[in-house]
């Protein structure tokens, strides 16, 4: 499914980006190509000016002088009289020039606004018109400029060419340069959506697969006692009321390890809902470890194990938590130094502090973690492989502990104790959390 979703977001994400770039590609060569033909029809103006002109100055057209501003220019020039051509055109001329010329004058007289009354000029003035056409015999586009000599008994027209091929092929390059450009960068870009989408997904579907595996977890955990009370009330149902006080009793038990658990369950559950209540309040923290001490007196003795408390001599601040959360985190710690510690061990808990925060810690000398396990007791329904046979041990304990004391913007860790065991510290901040 995630697969999908990553190939789904990362064309989304290439499509949209492609889109705004060959907008913008195309937006750019439009107004490069049109600002090209702007001075190109600039340029080409000018020298009609130019030869306007000089034409005007010259008493005789001499054909060097055509020839020589042909090869400048790399122009073609055709001269008319009263509309016949000259000898100059006949010269040279071949049936694709005469086809060119025929072109443009069709192009001339169909596109021509106003009618310039020539007689009116005066000899030599001279009035000159710039358009371009199509040629479909050449296949190309021209500038055309239609150069009109007044002399009071004849019109002299001269007719210059200029052919738009080597603008046509800059245009051609500049746009393959752009089209090589745009599919190297949409190439790039694919690859970049790929790397990126990849980033945004991996917490979701690292997300995604703790939530399997802790659904997972979960439905065995609750299979186990659940098989056992259907066991137990399967056997109540064949044996005589005087013998069904034992399975009773199993029933009773399993159905409280359940419920432990759904219980553990649901507070995980709050916490990743966000939905983790924290009243604090002022606790006096000697206080709080002396009463969870206190708590856990008896089940170490009965366990044959040495439970001390250390708490610094001097008064000490109030520190803003949750009495009853830290407790519990307290319980589970001491909990578990009991269960993993064996006889004849010792368990030591102890308080410190500093400016800012308070430290307590939780050491014995029992069974200790490896550095590999170190890493994964804080994941949800993990446990190392020798505690797995224990029944009332879920898994579950540390990862709440850690959720706790990660609402209360503290941190929980584990060390190996100097003793051999383990070390588990908090690191409580004296107020700074919500
Ligand atoms: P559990 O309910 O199984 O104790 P926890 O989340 O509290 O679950 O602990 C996870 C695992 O960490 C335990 O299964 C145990 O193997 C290991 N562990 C926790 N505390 C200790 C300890 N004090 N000494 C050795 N191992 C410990």
């Amino acid at each position: 499914m995630f697969q999908k979703v990553h190939i789904y977001l990362t064309l989304l994400c290439t499509a949209i980006t492609t889109i705004i770039m060959i907008i913008m590609s195309c937006s750019y060569l439009y107004v490069s190509e049109k600002s090209l033909y702007k001075n190109q029809m600039d340029s080409f103006k000018n020298d009609m000016n130019t030869i306007a002109t000089n034409l005007e100055q010259q008493p005789v057209i001499s054909m060097e002088w055509l020839s020589k501003m042909e090869s400048q220019g790399n122009y073609t020039f055709f001269l008319l009289d009263n509309g016949v051509p000259f000898l100059y055109n006949t010269l040279g001329s071949s049936e694709e020039k005469n086809i060119l010329l025929e072109e443009c004058l069709a192009d001339y007289h169909s596109s021509i606004l106003i009618d310039v009354d020539h007689s009116s000029l005066s000899p030599y003035a001279s009035y000159h018109t710039e358009s371009e056409f199509f040629s479909p015999s050449a296949g190309k586009k021209y500038f055309y400029s239609v150069l009109i000599l007044g002399h009071s008994s004849s019109k002299l027209q001269v007719i210059v060419l200029s052919s738009l091929s080597t603008l046509e092929e800059q245009i051609v390059h500049q746009r393959s340069f752009f089209i090589l450009i745009d599919l190297i960068t949409i190439l790039v870009l694919a690859v970049f959506s790929w790397i990126f989408t990849g980033i945004l997904l991996k917490p979701i579907m690292e997300n995604q697969k703790k939530q399997v595996q802790f659904v997972a977890a979960a439905s065995h955990e609750l299979r186990t006692p659940l098989a056992v009370i259907l066991s137990c009330v399967e056997c109540c149902q064949k044996t005589e009321p005087q013998k069904q006080a034992g399975f009773l009793n199993t029933i009773t038990n399993e159905g409280m390890r359940m419920r432990n658990l759904i219980d553990d369950m649901l507070t995980l559950s709050s916490s990743d809902n966000q939905r983790f209540s924290i009243n604090t309040k002022s606790v006096e923290m000697d206080t709080l470890l002396v009463d969870s001490y206190e708590a856990f007196q008896p089940l170490a003795r009965q366990n044959k194990l040495s439970l001390s408390v250390s708490l610094p001599e001097c008064s000490l601040p109030l520190c803003n938590c949750d009495k009853e959360r830290i407790s519990q985190v307290l319980s589970i710690l001491l909990h578990n130094a009991i269960s993993y510690t064996p006889a004849p061990g010792k368990i030591n808990l102890s308080l410190d502090y500093s400016r800012e925060h308070f430290y307590i810690s939780v050491s014995d000398n029992g069974i200790g973690i490896s550095d590999e396990d170190k890493k994964k007791i804080f994941d949800r329904f993990y446990r190392v492989e020798k505690a797995r046979s224990a029944k009332e041990h879920f898994g579950l304990g540390l990862s709440i502990a850690y959720e706790i004391i990660k609402s209360h913007r503290g941190s929980l860790t584990v060390k190996d104790s100097p003793e051999g065991g383990a070390l588990f510290i908090i690191d409580l901040p004296k107020s700074k959390h919500g």
